[in-house]
């Protein structure tokens, strides 16, 4: 089984954990010394821990390879030209300090027969970054799905993103991540892999800087 695959939980299941993270939330709070019952707390456990179920860990709820069902998989001419779709808006939890990293992926792939609707690289590309990731593992399992659901002749994921734990923890530069995964003709060709780089360069928004945190 692919890393990237996880039982689906039910929602009943889901209903449980959302009431242990709440509690668990509470006593932290209460290790800190929080006063619970103070107006701007009061719904904090409850609110933190419906964020991590509904949003920032939903992807340990929901199989990214149930999406390929809706996928509008479409057939093409085999011709040997590149996609590429590039500013995937991406948000993910780094799991040393679980604290957000976010930025851009870029995709960059030669159709072996089969394309993807725009819409769906975001929708797969929120599920694996919707769990504990670190930046370097996500682009892989990115590249990993893509590879099954869309068998190209090659595939380029890129991701930057901006780190908030070495922002907030006093790292003195504004420090950007960038990952490569690599599969089938770009590991071999490096003039494609060039070209897939001019490609992303003269599209790609710039991540936002901060100095002297
Ligand atoms: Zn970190």
């Amino acid at each position: 089984m692919r890393e990237y695959v996880q039982e689906r939980s039910s929602k009943l299941d889901i209903d449980s954990k959302e009431k242990t993270i709440e509690k668990l939330v509470e006593d932290f709070l209460r290790i800190l010394g929080e006063d619970l019952q103070r107006e701007g707390l009061r719904e904090t456990p409850r609110r933190v821990s419906r964020m991590w179920i509904e949003e920032l860990a939903m992807g340990y709820f929901v199989d990214p390879l149930a999406y390929v069902k809706t996928f509008e998989v479409e057939e093409y001419e085999g011709r040997e030209g590149l996609v590429a779709v590039t500013n995937i808006p991406t948000k993910s939890i780094c799991e040393h300090h679980l604290l957000p990293f976010f930025g851009y992926t870029h995709i960059v792939y030669v159709p072996s027969g089969r394309v993807l609707g725009f819409s769906k690289f975001a929708r797969v590309i929120k599920v694996l970054s919707s769990r504990l990731q670190i930046q370097e593992r996500l682009t892989e399992q990115i590249a990993d799905f893509l590879e099954e659901v869309l068998n190209p002749r090659g595939l380029l994921v890129l991701q930057e993103a901006l780190h908030t734990c070495a922002l907030i923890r006093g790292v003195e530069e504004s420090m950007t991540m960038m990952t490569v995964a690599l599969r089938g003709v770009f590991r071999e060709q490096k003039e494609m892999v060039n070209l897939a780089l001019q490609l992303v360069n003269a599209s790609k928004l710039p991540l936002p800087k901060f100095e002297g945190f």
